[in-house]
């Protein structure tokens, strides 16, 4: 008995290779706070991949279940591999070569490989062109993937199958076994992280569990070292299913948990009560030369109720591109300045900042004579920045515009009374708090509006601190824009369509697609099809390139609004909002790699003025699924519909960029089930109920107010 032992609390544990009697020399001792670096065999590529996946530690390790599982099976031979399953091969290496892709400019390796009956078959490694210095004719290799017809014939084709060596010595260990599939980023496979998890699972026995006991009963939860356990190596799909919900219900109490603190640190805020008044709105609306829709108009009577209290207003303002959200924020501001406060509206670019400026000024400045509206953004001659600032700390300025910079630069206002901030996902904790600083009295309103639809049970789940508008209603007399699925055979047809809208005067976007891979090689990519598209396609018409590694953007932007280019050539950075009623077509390149609600959002650039305009849908994958998927983008122009549709098929990853908001692709599916998310709700406040600043655990508290710093959700 005496001689029990049982790990203490932080025990350790020595890392050794999991294969068998080549035992490594013990490394660094591990732990759940251990940084990756110390992971066996990590090397700094390593590193670096774990960290892009959010995995810093030894416990993100851990606590990252994989997303899937793959079963593959027995080998069969070539012949029999069918194109809808993955399968395993056992295969010998014919020859094989190192690459570059030509349309994605990436490196990869290609081999033909044949099985014992001679049947031959191509694979491709993308990315991974050091294969064929590993690989030699007459290697043996498992792979184990889904094969492809390729679209002119030829032999069948695997992409990026796992893939190991196979010896006499060394039987494939997983073949005919469960894989395990994690996030993965070029070059760090599955294999390898399930082989760090393997030797570090002994661990997973003091992990803290976030969820109350209670609460963890009462729905039937895994303890979290269990659910970590059976999660990374289940014996059974029930094992794995249970694993995921039970880490899924954590992270969104731990998201409620967090915005019940968020919101409580706001309540004992004051801010400056601003009282409604009839005439202000009248004079407004009659200073307006259109009819403000329901939509907008109920948007604006949420505000002024939020206003008039003392509590600060947290709103989120949700509208289409086109839904007229700088009218609403407009009306706001009239309000604020009949009490004599101020209002900052600041901008993600200075071409945004500079467009609001016209549009407050057009809608404020002639109704409200003493309300005068400033710009300030960096790129402004010193004088006149000198003499904005003075105007703000004054407060003769009533509504200041700006970039985000015009919080970071000294400016003080002398008496701030509402913020907002356009078209930007997360406003942070700190810009907050600098915001703050900058106002003589006492905390301002806030407001967010953006273009992303975002469904109400994903805002729920993640803005849970914030109130919602929603303006679902777009200004009369807006025509759709015309939007067409053209097949990759038809390309020519698009660009004739753009041939003739530049002939009739008017200019084009060309979208690159999207591809998951450095601002680097996306840029060089977006060069590489400009390139293209200037000496091959379109020789005779002005081109433009903009991608996120060009530095002035704002002037290239400014370049082609000032029609000094017919089309635009860009990757997804070409910003949600701004005008440019001569542009008419919207060619979007890879359009199966988008989201549907992000397409939706880049055919917003077109269509703004009454002229007709299209949107042209290129897939780089004709099949069927991925057609049918592009063409609810065309008979649909509801975004918010477009948004659901995403959830539904492929999580919200595409939408809001995948765990920049620190939620994982687990926790996103199971908004599919709305009990789910409204049980988890009632479950942080009861606890809140009980113990608002959750002392009583500690654990829960901890991961509430890590996710507040990752998140920046206050
Ligand atoms: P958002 O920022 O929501 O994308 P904007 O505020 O830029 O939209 O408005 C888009 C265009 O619609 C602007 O030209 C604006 O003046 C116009 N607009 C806004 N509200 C209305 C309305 N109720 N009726 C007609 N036009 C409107
Ligand atoms: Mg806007």
């Amino acid at each position: 008995m005496g001689s029990e032992r049982r790990p203490s609390r932080g025990a350790t544990i020595w890392p050794q290779r999991p294969d068998g009697p080549r035992r490594a020399r013990p490394g660094v001792p591990l732990s759940l706070d251990s940084p990756v670096t110390q992971l066996p065999r990590s090397n700094a590529n390593d590193v670096r991949w774990l960290r892009k996946l959010g995995i810093h530690t030894v416990r993100g390790l851990l606590l990252q279940l994989p997303f899937d599982w793959e079963s593959y099976g027995a080998p069969v031979p070539i012949a029999e591999l069918s194109l809808t399953a993955p399968a395993t091969v056992v295969v010998t290496v014919v020859r094989i070569q190192a690459k570059r892709s030509l349309i994605r400019d990436i490196g990869l390796a290609e081999a033909v490989v044949a099985d014992a009956h001679g049947t031959t078959m191509k694979v491709v490694w993308f990315h991974q062109p050091y294969r064929a210095n590993q690989l030699r004719p007459g290697d043996r290799l498992a792979l184990a993937g889904k094969v492809r017809a390729p679209r002119y014939g030829g032999p069948l084709e695997m992409q990026n199958p796992h893939t190991e060596v196979v010896t006499d010595q060394h039987a494939p260990g997983w073949v005919g076994a469960l894989m395990p599939k994690y996030h993965l980023t070029e070059k760090l496979t599955s294999r390898k992280i399930a082989m760090w998890v393997d030797m570090t699972l002994p661990l997973a026995g003091e992990l803290e569990d976030e969820i109350p006991e209670h609460v963890r009963r009462s729905h039937h939860l895994l303890p979290l070292a269990d659910a970590v356990r059976l999660g990374h190596q289940p014996a059974t799909a029930e094992d794995w299913r249970r694993a995921k919900d039970r880490m899924a219900f954590a992270e969104l109490l731990e998201f409620q948990a967090a915005f019940l603190m968020a919101r409580r640190r706001i309540a004992v805020e004051r801010a400056t009560p601003i009282p409604y008044r009839q005439e202000v709105i009248d004079t407004f609306k009659d200073g307006l030369s259109f009819e403000l829709t329901q939509a907008q108009k109920r948007a604006i009577w949420d505000i002024y109720k939020d206003v008039r209290q003392e509590v600060p207003m947290n709103r989120l303002m949700n509208g289409d591109v086109g839904s007229g959200k700088t009218a609403v924020a407009a009306a706001a501001a009239a309000m604020v300045h009949a009490s004599g406060l101020q209002t900052v509206v600041m901008a993600p670019t200075e071409i945004l900042a500079r467009q609001h400026l016209d549009r407050f000024r057009a809608y404020l400045e002639r109704s409200f004579p003493g309300l005068s509206v400033e710009l300030l953004i960096s790129d402004l001659p010193a004088a006149e920045r000198r003499r904005v600032r003075m105007s703000a700390a004054s407060g003769h300025c009533s509504l200041l515009v700006g970039t985000h910079a015009l919080i970071e630069e000294d400016v003080q206002l002398a008496s701030l009374g509402l913020a907002v901030v356009d078209e930007q996902h997360r406003f942070g904790t700190r810009q907050r708090e600098l915001l703050r600083q900058k106002s003589a009295t006492g905390r301002p309103h806030f407001m967010a509006m953006t273009a992303t639809p975002i469904p109400r049970s994903l805002a729920l789940a993640l803005y849970g601190e914030m109130t919602f508008s929603v303006i679902d209603e777009m200004p009369p007399g807006r025509t759709a824009v015309e939007t067409q699925v053209v097949a990759p055979d038809d390309r020519e047809k698009a660009y004739t369509l753009v041939r003739r809208e530049v002939r009739a005067g008017r200019q084009a976007f060309v979208i690159c697609p999207l591809i998951d891979e450095s601002e680097k090689l996306v840029a060089k990519a977006a060069t590489a099809e400009f390139e293209r598209l200037r000496t091959q396609v379109f020789p005779d018409l002005r081109l433009a390139l903009v991608h996120g590694k060009v530095k002035d953007k704002d002037a290239v932007m400014r370049a082609f609004r000032a029609r000094e280019s017919d089309v635009l050539v860009a990757t997804s950075v070409v910003e949600v909002g701004v005008d440019l009623p001569n542009a008419t077509v919207m060619l979007i390149e890879g359009a199966d790699r988008f989201g549907l609600a992000q397409l939706h959002q880049l055919r917003g650039r077109v269509g703004r003025a009454s002229l007709r305009s299209y949107c042209l849908l290129l897939a780089d994958d004709p099949s069927k699924n991925s057609m049918e998927r592009l063409r609810l983008v065309a008979v649909t122009s509801d975004g918010f519909r477009l948004a659901q549709e995403d959830m539904r098929l492929r999580g919200m990853g595409e939408l809001l960029g995948p765990r920049q908001h620190g939620i994982s692709d687990e926790a996103m599916d199971s908004l599919q089930n709305p009990e789910l998310l409204s049980e988890v709700r009632q479950e942080a406040e009861a606890l809140a109920a009980e113990d608002p600043d959750l002392t009583r655990w500690p654990a829960l508290w901890k991961a509430a107010e890590r996710r507040l710093e990752q998140t920046s959700v206050t």
